[in-house]
């Protein structure tokens, strides 16, 4: 039996590569049709045949305070009364980067000085790295198997999210010579990065890592891991650029940064990248870092940057509002029903029968079909990752939508609320029978 959402992505896949404008959307990994969305409100999300779901992907990542928050939608509306773009500074700019700043800090430890708005997490990695290089002097970037940092050229060796979901080793069309300058290690393996600065130390110019990694499902650091880093970096003179585009803002008001600042493992990253709930849904991403590194970027200095959208009126409306009602309660909300609903998934393995493990960092996690949570890339792989689909649409025919990728974490938000989690919960144990039930391909 089809239905509209069939009919949609013939339709699409007529016109657009695959259907779909993301590839993690086209349910590669976990097969069957893509739910074409229609709408979506608080915890939830309404596709094109008119089903409702139980939303448990947050636009990945944005929707921290849930789905189309009247406070955030008024802003933006009342923003796009006055213009939709001007190609101007704005006094709403000013007011976003100083909220940046302010919230970027833990007792005198005040990582992010001066803020450049972008539109996209791709853009604000890939001026992070052109910024490194224009400080050090240097061309070599170091980053993990597994991370996903956007899909610039120098980037997509050995990525997580949908590099990770399709099984990819890096990308076609990106020339031999810009991927010989990634050096790519194992995450949480500090001889790996020993070994790549003794022989390359003159020559790297940044290590770039996922605050906490959570696009090759969640990873954590091990403790003290980015402050090793931070260390490492700078005792060979070149910059840690730590990429929050996911986490930051999501799992504290300071972001993983400020989870760890405030738990005492305290490290200064050089510049650290933002995007999805700084935005709050728009397209508005940025980097920030201490003011002698950000001031090289033109006008004011030598590494070029720069953006039509940029700052985009309505983008910063919904940023500004979103972060803004970001506060202290909402984190403790969210951090809540995380531990709630990563206890109730590790129940229902349990009661299944099913290998498992609930990795977390703050209040990200996922599920993992393996003995313990795994520590790089390669672990992560090694899971029976052939369990998640019949999970996946399990969850999804009694009303609950998973990212549709084992490699990707679960994100909730604040309008997650008594009920919502209920059926969640009541989901679990079906999902997890099925996933027991899944024969190995
Ligand atoms: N960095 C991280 C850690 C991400 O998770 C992502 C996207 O998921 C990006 C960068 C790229 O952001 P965007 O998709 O906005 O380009």
């Amino acid at each position: 039996m089809t239905d509209r959402n069939d009919d949609l992505f013939d339709a699409a896949r007529a016109v657009t590569p695959g259907g779909v404008n993301s590839p993690v959307r086209a349910y590669g990994s976990v097969g069957g049709t893509p739910r074409f969305l229609a709408s979506a409100q608080g915890a939830t999300v309404t596709d094109a045949a008119g089903d409702t779901y139980i939303d448990l992907v947050a636009s990945w990542g944005p929707a921290l305070l849930g789905h189309a928050h009247p406070e955030v939608v008024a802003a933006v509306q009342d923003a796009a009364t006055r213009g939709l773009s001007f190609g101007a500074p704005t006094e709403g700019e000013v007011e976003l980067a100083r909220l940046i700043v302010d919230r970027v800090r833990v007792g005198e430890h005040a990582p992010v000085e001066r803020v450049r708005l972008v539109s996209t997490g791709t853009e604000a990695t890939m001026t992070a790295i052109r910024l490194a290089r224009g400080a050090t002097g240097r061309d070599l970037l170091v980053k993990f198997a597994g991370h996903y940092h956007g899909h610039s050229d120098g980037l997509l060796a050995a990525a997580g999210s949908g590099v990770a979901t399709l099984a990819l080793p890096g990308s076609a069309g990106v020339p031999a010579p810009i991927a010989a300058q990634t050096l790519v290690v194992p995450y949480n393996d500090r001889a790996a990065i020993e070994q790549v600065f003794a022989e390359h130390g003159d020559r790297i110019a940044a290590i770039i890592v996922e605050a906490a990694a959570a696009n090759m499902g969640v990873v954590a650091p091990e403790r003290g891991f980015n402050a090793f880093l931070a260390d490492t970096a700078h005792a060979h003179g070149a910059l840690l650029i730590l990429d929050e585009v996911l986490t930051g803002f999501r799992v504290h008001p300071a972001g993983f940064w400020g989870l760890q600042a405030s738990a005492g493992d305290v490290y200064l990253p050089d510049i650290i990248t933002f995007g999805k709930v700084v935005g709050g849904g728009m397209p508005l991403a940025a980097l920030g870092g201490r003011a002698e590194i950000m001031d090289l970027l033109a006008p004011l200095g030598p590494v070029y940057q720069a953006g039509t959208l940029s700052g985009n009126p309505l983008s910063v409306a919904a940023g500004l509002a979103t972060l803004r009602l970001a506060t202290p309660e909402v984190y403790a909300r969210v951090d809540a029903a995380a531990s709630r609903l990563a206890d109730a998934l590790d129940a229902a393995l349990t009661e299944a029968g099913v290998v498992h493990a609930v990795p977390r960092a703050g209040s990200l996690f996922g599920v993992v079909f393996a003995e313990r949570a795994p520590r790089d890339y390669a672990e992560a792989q090694a899971q029976e990752a052939f369990r998640y689909a019949p999970f996946f649409h399990s969850m999804r025919e009694q009303g609950v939508a998973l990212p549709p990728s084992v490699f990707e974490a679960w994100f909730l938000t604040a309008a997650h609320d008594d009920d919502a989690l209920e059926r969640i919960e009541r989901a679990l144990l079906a999902a997890a029978a099925a996933a027991a039930l899944a024969a190995r391909p």
